[in-house]
């Protein structure tokens, strides 16, 4: 398919979701660990996402080989794969992780047998490695068994597969995977739509890179480009645009910022965690505004004392 008929393709299949669909959309990302029914929904003809409860996963079905991104945890991963056989008995070539957090990485032992290659960004090995071991849990992983360190492309039928590293964000290990040409762009937890996000400094991440991280994405991609994002708010969809990318880069800003501007007044840490919304970004809510108001002062207060 060309990008033209793509994008007329995709705008129907959005924009055709049928009230119940789109309930089952906001419903399914609100209430992570509720015994929700899981959805297999195709954007284009070979390309779709599964949620159920953790990251969204992504995939591609090609007769010569499928790809999935991201793989939430072993009884989830169990049902997407049963959907994605019910549509094709092609190899999965590459089960690729955005990084390691378990909601995105934990299901890959599902994958034991039926995943060619397993495949992540270095850092994000390394953290899965070492996550697993502190939790004795090693066992019960799937660790890539590919990994790179900035770029990586490969075709798998008629698709081409990017993966692009561009430095600590959301973690130290942070993938993002380009879809080229159908034009889709799975952004991992780099994208928590409209909700507060995990900012997990215990794997190097960076807020102040993860907005440049962002910046980038909206120049290197296009302004048809389709994105999927890790998680989202309630009444908020699962994919979406630059524009969502560009919200999310002022949020976080202004995270930083708040931060910044509540030491500068001599605030304590303790005192300034008691905040309940950050100023001007209203549409971000939910539960979890203290991970980033934590990781902003840390992250700030280490600045300065460095
Ligand atoms: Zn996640
Ligand atoms: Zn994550």
């Amino acid at each position: 398919m060309n990008r033209r008929s793509f994008i007329q393709n995709s705008a129907l299949t959005f924009g055709a979701l049928s009230i119940a669909q789109q309930n089952i959309f906001s419903a399914l990302f609100s209430k992570p660990g509720a015994a929700a029914p899981w959805m297999f929904h195709m954007m284009t003809d070979k390309i779709g996402v599964f949620t159920e409860r953790g990251g969204t996963i992504g995939f591609l079905i090609d007769k010569k080989g499928l790809v999935v991104v991201d793989s939430q945890f072993p009884d989830t991963a169990q049902h997407m794969i049963s959907e994605l056989q019910k549509k094709s008995d092609a190899q999965v070539k590459y089960l690729i992780n955005t990084h390691h957090h378990g909601d995105h990485s934990g299901g890959n032992i599902a994958f034991k047998g039926l995943a060619k290659h397993v495949l992540a960004h270095e850092n994000s090995k390394k953290n899965q490695k070492r996550v697993a071991i502190n939790n004795n849990n090693l066992d019960k992983q799937l660790l890539p068994t590919k990994t790179y360190s900035e770029e990586w492309q490969k075709h798998v039928g008629d698709e081409s597969i990017a993966l692009h590293y561009w430095g600590p964000a959301h973690t130290d290990g942070d993938s993002l995977i380009h879809f080229e040409n159908t034009n889709i762009v799975h952004m991992g937890d780099l994208m928590f739509n409209r909700r507060h996000p995990y900012v997990d400094r215990s794997a190097g991440a960076n807020i102040k890179n993860w907005i440049k991280v962002l910046h980038k994405a909206t120049r290197r991609f296009d302004s048809s480009t389709t994105y999927i994002f890790g998680h989202s708010a309630e009444g908020y969809n699962i994919v979406g645009s630059a524009d969502d990318l560009k919200k999310f880069a002022d949020y976080l800003d202004a995270v930083l910022k708040f931060a910044e501007a509540e030491i500068k007044a001599g605030k304590t840490k303790e005192a300034f965690l008691k905040n309940t919304s950050i100023p001007n970004q209203g549409e971000w809510k939910g539960d979890g505004i203290t991970r980033p108001l934590t990781a902003a002062w840390d992250e700030l207060m280490e600045k300065q004392n460095s």
